[in-house]
Formats: structure tokens, C-alpha cells, sequence
């Protein structure tokens, strides 16, 4: 009875400890995480209330990096945001902004969203990441350098593809980051 009291107690205080320590990695978090530059992924910017709140980020100063898509993702855009433009018409909407979002010195990278299970093949992926860049070159006169995932999901043929493509990977809490439709939803 006594061995099994030990037992039981030496548990809960490992239970306790495996809690306090469980709260310190969360503070921890925030903590560093607070002190992160703010990057927005920009998805939703061709609408005009997304815009809007863009533009007063910027102003504001708080924000120097953006992880911007392209109309080569048009098919997220259709189901997640259902959108009644063209791939023609998001693409004159989308230069324009991030152009202007150029002029006021902020950092344009690249995001794209493949697909949350990874069931997309090399040559699917190849599509989006190639036309991206090429979009990227033709509207806004350069290459992007850096990459981010949307949902953070990607697999080794990303990888392959990044490498071939010369982009750099960003992980999941390199810097705090939000998406440009957060609080606009309706
Ligand atoms: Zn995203």
C-alpha cells in the first residue's frame, strides 16, 4: 500500500510537471512570437473591404512582408472566396494593388495554395509554382526569392520543385503571421 502510494504520487507529480512545463512552452511561444515581424498571406486582396484594411495596414507601419498569391491559384479563389471575376479580370485587380503595395516599400514574396492533403502531383504543382513566378516577372518585374505554403502543406516533390525553382521555404512560425481577409469576414 505504501509502494502504490509512492507510485500514485510520484505520477501526479509528473503529471504536474509535464503541465507547468506544457504552460511554459506556451508562454514561451507567445512570448517570442510577439516579438516576430507581423507577414500577411494575401489572398483575399482583390476584394475591395480586403483592401481596404490592406491599405490602412500599410499605413499604419506595422507590416513590411507579404506572402502574395496569383491568379495561377484562380480555382482556390473561385471555392474559397466565390469570386464572380475572370482569371482576367483578378489579374489586372491583383497587379494593381500589389504594385502599389510595391511603391509603398513594402516586401512581396510568394504563397500559394497546392492542396491541404498533398493528393497534387509534381507535375500539378510544377503548373501553379511556374506560372506564379512567370506572373510574378511579367507584372511586377521580378523573381520572388522566398515561398510559403498554404496551410503550410507541402511534400518532398515541393521541395524537388523549390530547389529547381531557386525559392526558399518559409516554415510555419519563421514570423507571427495573419491573412489579409482576418476581421473582414462577413
Ligand atoms: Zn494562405
Amino acid at each position: 500500500m505504501i509502494i502504490y502510494k509512492g507510485v500514485k504520487n510520484k505520477m501526479e507529480q509528473e503529471n504536474k510537471m509535464k503541465t507547468l512545463k506544457h504552460i511554459a512552452e506556451r508562454i514561451y511561444f507567445h512570448l517570442t512570437n510577439s516579438r516576430k515581424p507581423l507577414t500577411i498571406h494575401t489572398e483575399g486582396i482583390f476584394m475591395d473591404n480586403v483592401w481596404e484594411n490592406v491599405k490602412k495596414k500599410v499605413l499604419d507601419g506595422n507590416v513590411l512582408t507579404w506572402y502574395v498569391m496569383t491568379p495561377a491559384n484562380y480555382n482556390y479563389f473561385k471555392v474559397f472566396f466565390n469570386t464572380k471575376y475572370s482569371k482576367k479580370q483578378l489579374s489586372k485587380i491583383m497587379s494593381k494593388r500589389y504594385r502599389w503595395l510595391l511603391e509603398n516599400k513594402q516586401h512581396l514574396e510568394l504563397h500559394i495554395h497546392f492542396n491541404k492533403l498533398m493528393n497534387i502531383t509534381y507535375q500539378e504543382q510544377e503548373k501553379l509554382i511556374k506560372e506564379s513566378i512567370e506572373w510574378f516577372k511579367k507584372e511586377l518585374g521580378f523573381k520572388p526569392k522566398e515561398f510559403v505554403s498554404g496551410w503550410y502543406a507541402y511534400n518532398k516533390e515541393t521541395i524537388k520543385l523549390l530547389k529547381k525553382y531557386n525559392l526558399k521555404l518559409i516554415h510555419q512560425n519563421k514570423y507571427k503571421e495573419k491573412h489579409d481577409y482576418n476581421g473582414v469576414r462577413k
